[in-house]
């Protein structure tokens, strides 16, 4: 499939061949390449007209004529060829322009998925509002393509990068040769959720992306599998490739043999040494007082990074900070300590009693929480990450994790320990319990289920297990 480099090419040579040609007639022998006009039409708005202009978006070709524009897409095998007049129409050929030059201009496509749109304006700003160029993203190789704007677009999806890399609205011009180029180049496993990715992955991709592109225009794009450039023009960036393709030979950085493996349904190549698959995170969930800090606790022992978002908020609404200045300006002062700091016994009361203002409360802190923890896993050098969240599913903590482990236990312990722990009556605890979602429901979205309704020790064995599966 033709790539932005190959469709560039395609553009830069045109240019020298029909710029400033009239167009003296029209054949179409398969009208279906046409999208939003039928063939009569198609053809007696462009005769006499005269080629102005050729521009690119990403892999869309833009003929600018003298009142019309041709978008073209070459989808997957569509070439553009330059012939004599009397030469043979192939049977793959189904588009003829005839130029005033004597020469026919033609659209060659084998498998007949190229499109072509035809739009009643020169004007580039209503061209571009053509709904297929309207939702592209920010070409690859633009300039202007900050790290900042990058990373707001991929640092929720939890797709593997290498996906979401491929989806032109995110990113355009990077096709399935280009991204594992740029993921070598940026040190990055094509498979890591690009909500693991820092501003500086960002910053890796965007020049990684501007590096690849410009080297493959300059050698005139790619000639993988069927696609060679029209009018002869064939790329020499094959011999460029670092990794794409390269399955079985050796990397070009640390010698180790380049894996091929199906990310995104695509056939995806890199480094296991240079592009190792980072983090793994895994989230601990389970009804209030089903007894998480017992497995949190026990795995901090071993020696394992914990995440514990009860701590995160604690440290999130110090006096002065920004949570803390939102939250005043919600609650009021009353929230308020004698000392200043927030009470959080208040809070608390506030929470479960008011509906409302708990969905307030958690609008504030959620984001920022998941912000942090989000900037934790990122920072650290460890590989296996724990974060112990109370409302994982329910305020998307989900999305950070790739496993979760639910805690439960039986409702007679759950609602003993929490009358015990927090001083509460049995009304109250089974008012605290009815508002969040039901243990039932968060063991369906688990991975791992850990029934913590017995001794300890049993609780332990069931985290040994889970370690063990997980191979560490
Ligand atoms: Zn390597």
């Amino acid at each position: 499939m033709p790539e932005l480099p190959e469709v560039e090419t395609v553009r830069r040579t045109l240019e020298t061949q029909i710029l400033h040609k009239k167009i003296t007639d029209v054949a179409i022998y398969y009208d279906k390449i046409l999208e939003n006009v039928d063939e009569a039409t198609f053809k007696n708005s462009l005769i006499n007209q005269t080629f102005r202009q050729i521009d690119r978006y990403g892999k869309y070709l833009l003929f600018i004529l003298d009142d019309y524009t041709i978008i073209s897409h070459l989808r997957m095998e569509g070439k553009f060829f330059l012939k004599g007049l009397n030469d043979e129409l192939s049977k793959h050929e189904h588009l003829v322009f005839t130029l005033d030059n004597q020469i026919s201009f033609r659209y060659h496509d084998t498998r007949k998925f190229g499109k072509m749109v035809l739009l009643n304006t020169t004007d580039k700003q209503t061209i571009m509002q053509y709904p297929a160029l309207a939702k592209l993203g920010k070409e690859a190789n633009d300039p202007t393509f900050t790290k900042e704007e990058l990373y707001e677009k991929i640092h929720k999806k939890t797709m593997p990068i290498k996906g979401v890399l491929l989806d032109q609205e995110v990113i355009c011009g990077l096709g399935n040769i280009y991204v594992d180029e740029v993921c070598f180049m940026s040190h990055l496993n094509p498979k890591t959720p690009a909500n693991h990715l820092t501003i500086e992955d960002a910053d890796h991709i965007l020049q990684s992306s501007r590096m690849v592109l410009a080297k493959a225009i300059k050698a005139g794009g790619t000639t993988i599998r069927s696609y060679t450039s029209s009018l002869g023009v064939t790329g020499l960036f094959q011999l460029e490739l670092l990794v794409h393709t390269k399955a079985q030979e050796p990397c070009p950085i640390c010698g180790t043999i380049i894996q091929k493996e199906v990310v995104c349904g695509r056939g995806t190549y890199y480094c296991k040494k240079c592009q190792p698959f980072e983090k793994v995170v895994i989230g601990i969930t389970g009804s209030i007082a089903t007894g998480k800090s017992t497995i949190t606790e026990y795995l901090k022992t071993k020696g394992y990074m914990v995440l514990d978002a009860d701590e995160i908020v604690c440290a999130l609404k110090t006096k002065g900070s920004k949570v803390y200045q939102q939250l005043v300006k919600l609650l009021g002062l009353n929230i308020l300590d004698n000392d200043g700091n927030i009470d959080n016994q208040v809070l608390a009361n506030i929470v479960f009693t008011n509906d409302e203002m708990r969905k307030k409360i958690n609008k504030i802190i959620h984001p920022a929480v998941y912000e942090e923890c989000q900037k934790q896993i990122n920072i650290t050098k460890n590989k296996l990450i724990f974060i112990s969240v109370p409302l994982l599913f329910e305020a998307g903590f989900d999305k950070l994790c790739d496993e979760v482990i639910c805690v439960t236990t039986d409702e007679q312990t759950q609602l003993a320990r929490l009358m015990k722990r927090n001083h509460l009556t049995l009304e109250d605890a089974k008012k605290r319990i009815a508002s969040q979602m039901s243990q039932k429901e968060k063991c369906q979205k688990a991975t791992f289920i850990i029934d913590n309704s017995q001794e300890i020790c049993y609780t332990i064995e069931q985290v040994d297990k889970i370690l063990e599966r997980l191979g560490k």
